[in-house]
């Protein structure tokens, strides 16, 4: 259990429970029961059979013949982008309105930032007949039309916050607020592995099914349950810490960790929190930020909504100190080529997250016979505005 939470909530330096007065009793009590409700059979045998029969899992190991030609090693791509809704984010909604359901809350907030973890838990809430409030910056609310369009017919409220630049920190701190003033009938669904303990370890758990299912497809395909590398994207770090989970104790597997540069590192538009930030406190847990000398958060920059968020999760600042993961920039010009190329070579239009994660790929030195898992967080289609006006004219 070197690289994963430790009894008190922290990986190394990071993590902790850094929450006001009103919301201890509330984070206590999750602390106290959600390992508990998650090993009752009952919660396990629903849960697994909505992730097989509703979420559409276990998704596909697609062994992509034409990129890995590309890349020059053996790629597999784990196609989280085939899940309900467009990504790996609703293994994670689907978990804890069940768990919310069982220590008999009401009413669930939520903060977005592309509008995934938002439509995700707008599904759930509706599926599960519970009333839905999800708080989303104006900035956002503005480029992401579509998704506002599919929470509204779900059936959740769409809260626009105008305070900082309006993205995801600040719909995270109304959130937060909101939770404050209902800490009795209301659960926070948190979308990534951030927030006070035990947030971070509960949303690795539910998404841990990601790595569970690669052992076995890869064994299945490969005739070994480990890879050479695993790569994934990180925003917050939960569809890495996903894809991670069930390898950290394996040195042999080497994790990449791809975050967004936005203009470049050396630039002030970027979301690079792993290479800018330093260590400080954000919604609720110490981490790395990216922040002035004196404290205050910097905006962070990426063309993709969905990462540009200017703190990490615990898990990846403490597996990035120690030298388990390895931590790659990609800037917005690097994964849009990337998310090109992975659509002419195989058909498939990835999110741009997740072509995060595939720039990367060729920052690394690749063996002909090393193998390869990718994960492919989500689909494209909520980004088609931003790549015709990228893209204008080349295709
Ligand atoms: C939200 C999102 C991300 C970033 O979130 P993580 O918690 O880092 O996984 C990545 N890819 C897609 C498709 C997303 O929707």
């Amino acid at each position: 259990m070197k690289y994963n939470v430790d009894e008190n909530g922290y990986y190394g330096e990071f993590g902790g429970a850094y929450v006001p007065e009103i919301l201890y009793r509330n984070v206590k009590d999750l602390k106290a029961n959600y390992l508990k409700i998650m090993g009752e059979p009952d919660f396990q045998k629903e849960l697994n059979q909505l992730l097989h029969d509703y979420v559409g899992r276990p998704t596909p190991l697609y062994q992509a013949k034409r990129l890995s030609e590309a890349v020059g090693a053996k790629v597999y791509l784990k196609r989280e982008d085939l899940c309900h809704t467009g990504a790996h984010k609703l293994n994670n909604a689907l978990g804890q309105i069940l768990l919310a359901r069982r220590m008999g809350k009401t009413r669930i907030v939520a903060e977005t930032g592309a509008g995934q973890h938002g439509v995700a838990t707008a599904t759930v809430c509706a599926l599960m007949n519970m009333e839905c409030v999800v708080y989303m910056g104006e900035t956002d609310v503005k480029r992401q039309f579509l998704n506002v369009q599919r929470m509204k017919m779900l059936g959740a409220k769409v809260v626009p916050v105008m305070s900082g630049n309006r993205t995801l920190k600040d719909a995270t701190n109304e959130a937060i607020r909101d939770w404050c003033c209902n800490p009795r009938d209301t659960f926070y669904i948190i979308g990534s592995v951030v927030g006070p303990d035990p947030y971070p370890d509960m949303v690795a758990r539910f998404q841990s099914v990601i790595s569970e299912e690669i052992k076995r497809q890869l064994k299945e395909q490969e005739g070994r349950e480990n890879p050479d590398y695993l790569v994934a994207c990180v925003g917050g770090g939960s569809n890495a810490a996903g894809t991670f989970y069930h390898y950290l104790d394996t040195d042999s597997v080497k994790l990449i960790a791809a975050e967004a540069a936005g203009l470049g590192v050396d630039t002030d538009k970027s979301a690079a929190t792993i290479h800018l930030g330093r260590v400080g406190v954000l919604h609720g847990s110490k981490s790395l930020v990216m922040q002035t000398d004196d404290g205050q958060i910097i905006e962070p920059y990426s063309i993709s909504a969905g990462l540009d968020y200017p703190g990490i999760g615990p898990m990846h600042a403490h597996l990035a100190r120690c030298g388990r993961s390895q931590v790659l920039a990609v800037t917005d010009q690097q994964a849009m080529d990337a998310a090109l190329q992975l659509t002419r070579l195989e058909g498939i239009i990835p999110a741009i997250e997740s072509a995060h994660a595939l720039a990367a790929l060729s920052q690394i030195k690749f063996k002909p016979t090393d193998v390869v898992v990718l994960t492919v967080s989500g689909r494209g289609d909520k980004d088609m505005n931003t790549f015709s006006t990228y893209f204008e004219g080349k295709i």
